[in-house]
């Protein structure tokens, strides 16, 4: 695992000298490559913890000197960039927000030319495969060579199952794109939960992702931000130890890359039909209080007639068609009984 794998782990923020150096030090035997912590915190509402900045660069410097790890910290202006590098930083990552804006990418990429740096590309938050193609553009055409792009998931407004939904075909379209930009998986932030972080871990590894960007802190109950999503540095070796890495044959990865698209049209079915469902049963009430019959033979008729004339642009056959609404149909009118 450790050794076909690029590992990166540590807490989302750097909070203290103490609290970075026992994660980095009771991490340091699990095989990770590079310590990650933010010292500029991006916060959604203005009063949050926003990171301890250069001088959380210090403590990450400490972290350098007495394990031997590589240390990342995000960055999302130019004076970042000059302060990460002066402190020594080895790989700087370009958060999701700061992605989602082409003129801050540009000035990113203009302050790292003629550096040799390693950089790294969250995807925007919203799922939008041309911005993140954009920010790796950016990045290019600066003369930047080392050049990675983290997969966070997307922002989804009512998707229960994740913080961050990973629609894993977008991650799988930018590897098609620029096969040569390793690409990590971030389980934490579209996990948003530390108990979920392992599974979505392995599905990044069955999909063939270049490894995982794990956040991970020494006490997560006192964490100032993110605290639900990170796993101790024991969860972090024990999930890693788990991890089954599957051997690499194209005609396994394509049918799985697939079959994971069918299983999201499938999860996007459901949830639309119980969208309707739900609207189904809103009417339902209204055509009680009007006294209206439930059946509506007529416009049930028009619905079944739009759909197939579109039968052949849709290539779909009629009888599809006529069995799904039929059915779609009895399942509303049984809401509104
Ligand atoms: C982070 O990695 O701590 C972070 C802020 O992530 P994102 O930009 O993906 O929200
Ligand atoms: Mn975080």
């Amino acid at each position: 695992m450790v050794n076909r794998k690029i590992l990166i782990a540590g807490p989302c923020a750097a909070e203290s000298e103490e609290q970075v150096l026992l994660t980095a030090k009771m991490l340091s035997n699990s095989g990770i490559r590079c310590f990650r912590a933010g010292v500029w915190k991006p916060r959604t509402k203005p009063g949050g913890f926003e990171g301890y900045g250069e001088q959380g660069l210090q403590w990450l410097q400490a972290v350098k000197r007495q394990t031997g790890l590589q240390i990342a910290t995000e960055v999302a202006t130019p004076e970042h960039v000059q302060l990460a590098l002066i402190h020594g930083v080895d790989i700087l990552w370009i958060g999701a927000r700061t992605v989602s804006n082409p003129f801050s990418v540009q000035e990113i990429a203009e302050a790292l030319r003629r550096t040799d740096i390693n950089i790294m590309v969250k995807n925007p938050a919203m799922p939008d495969l041309e911005l993140w193609t954009g920010a790796i553009e950016r990045l290019q055409n600066a003369g930047i060579q080392r050049i990675t792009a983290i997969h966070r998931g997307f922002y989804a407004a009512d998707n229960p199952n994740y913080r961050n939904a990973p629609q894993w075909n977008i991650p799988a379209e930018l590897k098609r794109r620029f096969p040569h930009v390793p690409l990590l998986c971030d389980p934490s932030h579209i996990a948003g939960d530390a108990a979920r972080v392992p599974a979505i871990a392995q599905k990044a590894m069955d999909l063939n992702h270049d490894g995982l960007f794990v956040e991970v802190h020494c006490c997560p109950q006192k964490a100032l931000s993110d605290g639900f999503q990170q796993l101790t540095p024991a969860e972090f070796a024990n999930m890693i130890k788990k991890l089954i890495l599957r051997p690499t044959d194209s005609y396994a990865d394509l049918l799985l890359q697939m079959r994971q698209q069918i299983d999201e049209i499938d999860e996007n079915i459901f949830a639309l039909l119980s969208k309707r469902m739900k609207i189904a049963q809103k009417i339902g009430d209204l055509k009680k209080e009007n006294k209206i019959a439930a059946l509506q033979s007529k416009r049930f008729a028009q619905i079944e007639q739009k759909f197939i004339e579109q039968a052949e642009i849709l290539n779909l056959s009629k009888d599809f068609i006529k069995n799904i609404l039929e059915n779609i149909h009895s399942e509303a009118l049984k809401k509104q009984i």
